[in-house]
C-alpha cells in the first residue's frame, strides 16, 4: 500500500480494507438524528441519543456485522452509496475526503493512535443515552457537540 494512499485514491475505487481504515470510529453517525421538514428547509440536528445497539464504551456498533437485520434504519455508508454522506457529520473521514478536506489530524491513520480521535474529543465515547434510560423527548435532547470538529 503506498504512503497516504487515502490523498490519491476516490472513496469510489477504495478496496474494502482500505474503506474500512477510512472511518474515524467517531460514532457519530451512531446518534439519533432529527431533521425539519424540507419545506421548513431539511436541517438536520443531532441528539446525544445513541442507536440501541450502540455500545458506548467501545464507541462502536455492539453487532456490526448483523446490524442492518437487527437496525432496518441504519444508514449503510458504502462505495456505491456516498449519498448517505448527507446524513455524516462534518467531522466523518468518508464526508471530508469527497469534500478534498483530507483527513484530521486526529485521524489513525495520521497521528498513528487509533484512540486520538476520542482523546482529541472528536468521539461520542462516554457522551451519550439511551432512549430506554431518558424521560424527555428527543428535541430535548439536540445537542452542537456532534457537528463541532476541533482540530
Ligand atoms: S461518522 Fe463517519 S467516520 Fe465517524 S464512525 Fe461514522 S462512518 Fe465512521
Ligand atoms: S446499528 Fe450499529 S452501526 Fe447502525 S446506527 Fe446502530 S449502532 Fe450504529
Amino acid at each position: 500500500m503506498l504512503d497516504k494512499w487515502w490523498e490519491i485514491t476516490p472513496l469510489q475505487e477504495m478496496t474494502q480494507d482500505e474503506w474500512e481504515k477510512i472511518c474515524d470510529r467517531c460514532g457519530k453517525c451512531c446518534l439519533i438524528k432529527l431533521q425539519d421538514e424540507e419545506e421548513d428547509g431539511g436541517e438536520v440536528y443531532y441528539t446525544d441519543v445513541a442507536c440501541h445497539l450502540f455500545d458506548g464504551d467501545a464507541c462502536q456498533c455492539a453487532d456490526y456485522k448483523n446490524r442492518q437485520l437487527r437496525v432496518p434504519d441504519c444508514v449503510q455508508l458504502e462505495p456505491g452509496n456516498l449519498e448517505a454522506l448527507s446524513w455524516m457529520p462534518p467531522s466523518c473521514s468518508y464526508r471530508r475526503l469527497q469534500q478534498g478536506l483530507g483527513l484530521a489530524s486526529w485521524h489513525h491513520l495520521v497521528s498513528g493512535d487509533i484512540n486520538s480521535v476520542h482523546s482529541t474529543g472528536n468521539s461520542a465515547i462516554g457522551r451519550v443515552v439511551f432512549e430506554r434510560d431518558i424521560d424527555e423527548d428527543l428535541e430535548d435532547r439536540i445537542v452542537e457537540w456532534p457537528i463541532i470538529v476541533k482540530n
